[in-house]
């Protein structure tokens, strides 16, 4: 910023100054008594405070916008995940009470709440409650799919998670990604070389790639090879080694195997890996606790498995590779959209501690920003500007008036959000819940 605060200062100096020039060399013929002033003097940037209180006043003049962007935002596959990350950030009285950050977002990634609470999976019910009356109110269909990190399902029939959103009958389901990291409680450390081997192994015991689009993916890159190795056709093993993980997430379905399947699969991996050790004799695997670990999460394989007609992709786009159109699509199973919400969350503060009044509005603010910029992805919106604004009243306003005078509007992939609606969001659903006690 003092860069460019001193660049701007020197090219103001300098229109000034060549207009005395010019004006001086006018005086040569006609005579004049003018005297050049010194241009204002370089005045350093005000200390960070005056930034913050700016950056702070600028959010207030937008709070209503910026919570009308989060609690318009609805969705077909839920998901909702707690994380502990940012708590570590709050100071003062929330900074106590504060332990669990816990978020429910859509197949897009965008967030539809973000709450702080004192525990996980503790007074989750305003949060869930509050997204079924947003639903009604906007005359939204519920969501087919609920995606979890905990609480999938329970002995006594109805799992605690579809009880907070009661009346919905959305299938709830187990993250693979949370299912998978259990397994970690089995092994001895993760620092053995052999961690990381086991760790990737578990994906492929619950999913298997669909065929037909492997198929599909395969010709095009095989056509590709050809044209790029004067007509030779790959090997099988060339072939896949072009394939990178990327373009096979980016063109093909996955689907969950049977609960049988997955069983016998894990219990094959495991068996596999049980008597292993690293070059020190040190064993992966912890057998006591793993073998607790598998019989807890068999109860679990039924949460895995896809539900029943939920489109869980979308087509996005296409490409073209190698003569071939190839789909590009987005899956929506999972939460792992939220965890990549997790990790930016923590950024959404600046500095290292914060107080409640700032830990809410810069929540508020990296929440919605967060939202505008997900619809902008999701949307494969023809003409769309290449603007980069977050400011709604600003966008809005440039949307209606080109409208209004060209016919059609600048910026044709802005939505306007909706109203706010009354829901509690982030330090404000503590705070509010502390005082109904
Ligand atoms: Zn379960």
């Amino acid at each position: 910023m003092e860069e460019a605060h001193s660049e701007e200062w020197a090219w103001q100096t300098i229109r000034y100054l060549s207009d005395c020039e010019r004006h001086k060399k006018m005086a040569t013929f006609i005579p004049s008594a003018a005297v050049y002033l010194p241009p204002p003097t370089f005045r350093p940037l005000p200390l960070a405070q005056w930034f913050e209180t700016f950056h702070s006043n600028d959010i207030l003049s937008h709070l209503d916008e910026m919570k009308g962007v989060i609690t318009s935002t609805y969705g077909r596959i839920l998901k909702m995940d707690s994380t502990k990350k940012i708590t570590k950030k709050l100071a003062g009285g929330i900074g106590d009470s504060a332990a669990w950050m816990s978020n429910i977002g859509n197949e897009f990634g965008r967030v539809l709440n973000s709450v702080l609470t004192s525990g996980e999976g503790a007074g989750l019910e305003e949060l869930c409650q509050g997204v079924v009356t947003l639903y009604k109110n906007a005359g939204q269909a519920e969501p087919e799919a609920i995606y979890v990190d905990r609480d999938c399902c329970s002995q006594s029939g109805v799992s605690s998670v579809a009880k907070l959103f009661h009346p919905w009958q959305s299938a709830v389901r187990l993250d693979s990604f949370h299912f998978m990291r259990r397994f970690n409680c089995g092994l001895t450390t993760e620092h053995n070389p052999l961690y990381g081997i086991f760790c990737a192994k578990p994906s492929s015991c619950i999913f298997a790639w669909d065929q037909e689009d492997v198929q599909r993916l395969k010709e095009a890159k095989r056509a590709e090879w050809k044209s790029s190795h004067s007509g030779h056709t790959p090997t099988e093993e060339q072939l896949m080694a072009t394939i990178s993980p990327g373009e096979l997430k980016r063109h093909c379905r996955r689907r969950t195997r049977g609960v049988e399947e997955i069983r016998g699969m894990i219990s094959g991996l495991l068996e596999s890996v049980w008597d292993l050790t690293d070059t020190t004799g040190l064993r992966l695997v912890s057998h006591d606790s793993m073998r607790h670990v598998w019989e807890v999460q068999q109860k679990h394989l039924e949460c895995l498995q896809d539900p029943a007609g939920v489109a869980l992709y979308t087509k996005v786009g296409t490409l073209q590779k190698g003569g071939k159109e190839l789909d590009i699509l987005r899956c929506g199973r999972g939460s792992s959209s939220l965890e990549s919400f997790h990790r930016h969350q923590c950024a959404f503060i600046p500095g290292w501690r914060c107080n409640a009044v700032h830990t809410q509005m810069y929540m508020l603010e990296g929440v919605s920003r967060w939202n505008m910029g997900r619809a902008k992805e999701a949307v494969d919106v023809e003409g769309a500007s290449t603007l980069r604004s977050f400011d709604v009243r600003l966008m809005s306003h440039l949307s209606n008036l080109s409208q209004r005078v060209l016919g059609s509007t600048l910026v044709p992939e802005f939505t306007p959000p909706g109203k706010p609606t009354s829901e509690r969001i982030a330090v404000e659903y503590l705070l509010g819940r502390d005082q109904q006690r």
